[in-house]
C-alpha cells in the first residue's frame, strides 16, 4: 500500500503530527501488545496505518499502531494496556464514514480495528440475533436470508463495508428505515468494552430493550465517545417476499417534499429516498459497462417475487433506460412491501394517489437496481468521473425545511463563482426519518486526486478505469470551506445530524444540564479521557 503522495486534505499540520503520549509506559506497549494480541493482530505498516488513518474524506494524524482483536477478551486486553499506558483508542468498523469519527487529529494513539469481531449467533427461539461489531450488514443479511428472517433496520447502501458497530455507533438510515426507523431502533441491547477494560451489558431480558431508562440508547450514536462496541443484540423479523418499487418525478422542490412527507405520515413504504436532477444523473452515469449491467438485470430478475414479476420489471428498467433520470427535477423513489400482493398493490394504489396529485411516474429502474443490489460496490466514494466525494447532512423538521431549501439556494448563488471556476459541484439526496424529519443530504464533488484510502478501498483497476484528477489545493481547500459553512447553516436551521464523529456540533448544542450530565457520564465510563477523545465534542 502506498502513502499519499501529497498531504492533500488532511486534518490542520498543526494536528497531523504523531504527537507520542508523555507515558513512560508507551516504549512498552507494542510489545504488550503483540504479546497480548499475537504479532498477526498489531501493525506499524506505514501503509495500512496511512489507510486506517483516513476516512471516505481526510487524513487524520498516524496512530502508532493498529490493532485487531480476534475475540472479546483479547479486545478487553488491549484496551486495559493502552489505557494502563495513557494511550488513546480510537474504534474503527468499516471506515466507511466522512466525518472525522475515527480520525484522532493529534495522532499517537491506538486504531482499533473492529473488524475481527465476526460472530454471528441466531436465536430463531427468541427472535434475536447477535453479532459482533465487526460483522457487515452485507454479511449478516446473507446470513438471515436462508432462515426468512432479517433485522427491522437492515443497513446502509455502503453495508458491503459498513458493520453493524460503526453503524449503530453513529445511527444510521436506509434499509428498512422507513417502516423501521434507523439504526438505533433496531437495538435490543449492546455489550461496550469500557475504557477501563470492564464488559457492560446494556441488557436485562432479551424481550425489550425497555425495562427502565434507556441504558443501550447511551451508547448508540455515540460514535466511540463511550466504549467499544463488542457485540450487539438485533430483534428479528420475517422477510415479507412481496414488494413493487415506485418512481416519481416532480416538477419542483415543494410538490416533491410534500409527497414524501405525506407517504411518511401514512406509513406507506419500507424504503424511500430521493434525489435531485444533478445527482441522479450522476449515480447512473456509473452504471456504465454492460459486465455491470448484465450482472444488475440478473440480480433484479432473481430478487423479484416471481419470474413474471422479474420478466415485468427488466422489461420496464430497459424502455426507461436512462430518459428516466433527467425527467423532473426531483425523483422520489419508493420500494412498497406486503406479507402478499394485495397488500402491496393497495399501498402502491395509495402510493401513486398521493404522488399523482403533485407529479408523474416515471419508470422503477433505480429503485429496481437498489432493492436487486442494496449493498452496491463502494464505487460511489468517488464522483461520476473519478471526483472526490464527501456529502454534508442535516435532519431538519419538515416544516423548517423550505426555508433551508431557500437560503441554501442563496448559498449557492453566492459559491457559484469560485465552485464552477475549480470545478466543484454538488447534488442533493433526501429521505423521510420517521414523520418528524426530512434527511437533506448535500454531496459535494470536486476535482482532486484520489488518496491511499480510494485505491486501498476501489482497487488500482478500477482507479484506471476512471478519469484521474491531479492534486488540487485550491478545490479541497474550497470543498472544506463549503463544508463547514454547510454545517453552520443546518445549525441556524434547528437540523440534526447522524454521524456526528468530529464534523458536527453537538456537545455545544445540547442543553447544559443535559450536557452536565453527558460530561459526568463520560468522566465516569473514560476518567482519562482516552476514549476516541474529541467524538461529539464532549471535551470542547
Ligand atoms: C458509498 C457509501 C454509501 C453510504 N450510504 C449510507 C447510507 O445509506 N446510510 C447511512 O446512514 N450512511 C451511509 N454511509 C455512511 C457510512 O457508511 C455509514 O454511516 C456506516 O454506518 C459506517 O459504518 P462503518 O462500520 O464504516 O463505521 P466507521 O466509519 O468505521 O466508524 C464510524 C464511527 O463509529 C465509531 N465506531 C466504529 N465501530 C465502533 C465500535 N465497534 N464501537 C464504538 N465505536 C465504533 C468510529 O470511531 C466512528 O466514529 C455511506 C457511505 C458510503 C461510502
Amino acid at each position: 500500500m502506498n502513502a499519499p503522495a501529497h498531504p492533500e486534505h488532511t486534518l490542520p499540520p498543526s494536528a497531523v503530527t504523531a504527537a507520542a503520549p508523555a507515558s513512560a509506559a508507551v516504549p512498552l506497549l507494542l510489545p504488550q501488545l503483540i504479546a497480548a494480541l499475537g504479532a498477526d493482530s498489531v501493525s506499524r505498516d506505514a501503509g495500512r496505518l496511512t489507510v486506517l488513518s483516513h476516512d471516505v474524506y481526510r487524513q487524520g494524524g498516524l496512530p502508532l499502531a493498529v490493532v485487531r482483536p480476534r475475540d472479546v477478551a483479547t479486545l478487553q486486553a488491549a484496551v486495559r494496556l493502552c489505557a494502563a499506558a495513557g494511550v488513546a483508542m480510537v474504534p474503527r468498523g468499516g471506515g466507511a464514514s466522512y466525518t472525522d469519527g475515527y480520525l484522532l487529529p493529534a495522532g499517537g494513539h491506538v486504531v482499533f480495528d473492529l473488524g475481527g469481531l465476526d460472530h454471528i449467533e441466531v436465536d430463531a427461539a427468541h427472535a434475536v440475533v447477535t453479532v459482533g461489531a465487526g460483522v457487515t450488514w452485507a454479511t449478516l443479511r446473507e446470513r438471515l436470508a436462508g432462515l426468512g428472517l432479517r433485522t427491522p433496520f437492515w443497513g446502509p447502501f455502503s453495508g458491503l463495508a459498513a458493520t453493524v458497530g460503526g453503524s449503530v455507533s453513529q445511527n444510521a438510515i436506509s434499509h428498512g428505515s422507513a417502516g423501521h426507523g434507523i439504526s438505533a431502533q433496531s437495538v435490543l441491547s449492546l455489550d461496550v468494552v469500557l475504557a477501563s477494560g470492564e464488559l457492560l451489558g446494556t441488557g436485562i431480558s432479551s424481550a425489550t430493550r425497555h425495562f427502565g431508562p434507556d441504558m443501550t440508547g447511551l451508547f448508540t450514536g455515540d460514535c466511540g465517545a463511550l466504549g467499544l462496541k463488542a457485540a450487539i443484540r438485533l430483534p428479528l423479523i420475517a422477510v415479507r417476499s412481496q414488494f413493487d418499487t415506485l418512481s416519481f418525478a416532480f416538477p419542483d422542490f415543494a410538490r416533491f417534499h410534500e409527497t414524501l412527507r405525506l407517504a411518511a405520515l401514512e406509513g406507506l413504504e419500507d424504503e424511500q429516498f430521493g434525489l435531485d436532477k444533478a445527482l441522479s444523473q450522476g449515480q447512473i452515469g456509473k452504471q456504465e459497462g454492460l459486465g455491470s449491467k448484465l450482472a444488475i438485470a440478473l440480480k433484479v430478475f432473481r430478487s423479484a417475487p416471481s419470474a413474471t414479476a422479474g420478466v415485468r420489471q427488466l422489461l420496464r428498467m430497459l424502455a426507461a433506460g436512462h430518459r428516466v433520470l433527467s425527467s423532473g427535477e426531483y425523483m422520489a423513489h419508493f420500494i412498497v412491501e406486503g406479507a402478499n400482493m394485495a397488500e402491496v398493490q393497495a399501498k402502491a394504489a395509495r402510493l401513486r394517489e398521493l404522488a399523482l396529485a403533485r407529479g408523474f411516474e416515471i419508470a422503477n429502474s433505480v429503485p429496481g437496481f437498489v432493492r436487486a443490489m442494496p449493498f452496491a460496490p463502494l464505487t460511489n466514494i468517488l464522483g461520476p468521473k473519478g471526483e472526490r466525494w464527501v456529502p454534508v447532512h442535516g435532519i431538519l423538521p419538515h416544516a423548517d425545511v423550505p426555508a433551508f431549501h431557500a437560503a441554501l439556494h442563496d448559498f449557492r448563488t453566492r459559491h457559484h463563482e469560485a465552485m464552477a471556476r475549480l470545478g466543484v459541484w454538488m447534488g442533493t439526496m433526501f429521505a423521510t426519518v420517521s414523520s418528524t424529519g426530512l434527511l437533506y443530504e448535500i454531496a459535494l464533488y470536486w476535482p482532486e486526486a484520489p488518496a491511499a484510502y480510494h485505491e486501498a478501498v476501489l482497487g488500482a483497476e478500477h482507479l484506471r478505469a476512471v478519469p484521474g484528477h491531479a492534486p488540487n489545493a485550491a478545490a479541497s481547500a474550497l470543498v472544506d470551506l463549503l463544508k463547514e459553512e454547510l454545517i453552520e447553516l443546518y445549525a441556524r436551521h434547528g437540523a440534526a445530524h447522524f454521524q456526528i464523529g468530529r464534523a458536527y456540533p453537538y456537545a455545544q448544542r445540547l442543553d447544559p444540564a443535559a450536557r452536565a450530565l453527558l460530561s459526568a457520564l463520560k468522566q465516569t465510563l473514560d476518567p482519562q479521557g482516552l476514549m476516541n477523545p474529541g467524538a461529539l465534542g464532549l471535551e470542547g
